[in-house]
């Protein structure tokens, strides 16, 4: 029903910190079912885009559209349809792992019935049930962003943000995390923007944007990023296309 329509529209923005331009003339949209992975180095401008996009902060110029409403003059509708992973978590630790997510439940005006065996299913399905009434503090840094990846879909948003989710996690968490996003995105009903520094997360996009010092350097498929750049691998065509973007 939404096919080719643009779940997220971001239109020349721009976003000054004092005179310090955070964020130049960005343009993007992302459409039902697509996984897009926002590359870039520290300080490229990916989380000032986050809280631009999440209605957290506001852009100086440009629009900003979810499901076709206004972040900025519709921002209860925007939001709606969103779901949001932070780079910083936001969970609380003293909290078991049911009550979080049942707290997220209530916010959002869910049902408890209904929502309670789709958090039993997903719990089972991340090896978290029996952790179910443990704390948070006794989790892993994995099994945490599990939480939050979980609680983040609750509300079936058509639009899910991940800031740099797999800062911090040891590899194999990484891998799982990595291979949770890409299925979610193969249902098809959901589109992802995935922020990260680290190439090889951007292999699996459906669409690539490189963004360096506020500016974004190229936007495409893996294969375009590659011919744009000539190389072969995407490591190598990330590098050249950032530090050409340097001179
Ligand atoms: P990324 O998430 O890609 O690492 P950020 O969006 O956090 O980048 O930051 C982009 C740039 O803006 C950096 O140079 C950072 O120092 C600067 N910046 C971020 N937040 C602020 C702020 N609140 N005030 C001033 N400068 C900021
Ligand atoms: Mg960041």
């Amino acid at each position: 029903m939404y096919k080719d329509k643009a779940v997220l529209e971001i239109k020349n923005i721009q976003k000054f910190y004092n005179s310090f331009n955070a964020l130049d003339s960005i343009s993007l949209k992302v459409n039902l079912g697509e996984l897009v992975v926002l590359l870039g180095p520290n300080g490229a401008g990916k989380s000032t885009l986050f809280s631009i996009i999440t209605g957290l902060s506001s852009a100086d110029k440009g629009e900003c559209f979810i499901n076709g409403y206004s972040i900025k003059e519709d921002g209860i509708r925007a939001l709606k349809s969103l779901g949001v992973v932070f780079q910083q978590p936001t969970i609380d630790l003293e909290l078991s792992v049911i009550e979080n997510l049942l707290f997220h439940c209530r916010l959002h005006g869910l049902e408890l019935q209904k929502v309670i065996k789709t958090i039993e299913r997903e719990l089972k399905s991340s090896g978290l049930e029996k952790k179910i009434n443990n704390k948070v503090r006794t989790l892993s840094g994995g099994e945490r962003r599990k939480v939050e990846l979980i609680r983040s879909l609750l509300h079936k948003p058509l639009m899910l943000l991940m800031d740099e989710p797999t800062v911090g996690l040891d590899p194999g968490s990484r891998s799982d995390l990595l291979k949770k996003i890409v299925n979610l995105k193969l249902q098809g009903t959901i589109s992802v923007l995935w922020t990260t520094h680290l190439v090889d997360e951007a292999e699996k996009a459906d669409k690539i944007i490189i963004l360096n010092k506020g500016k974004i350097q190229a936007i495409g498929t893996k294969a375009q990023i590659l011919d744009k750049a000539k190389e072969k691998k995407l490591e190598r065509a990330f590098f050249k296309i950032v530090s050409k973007s340097l001179t």
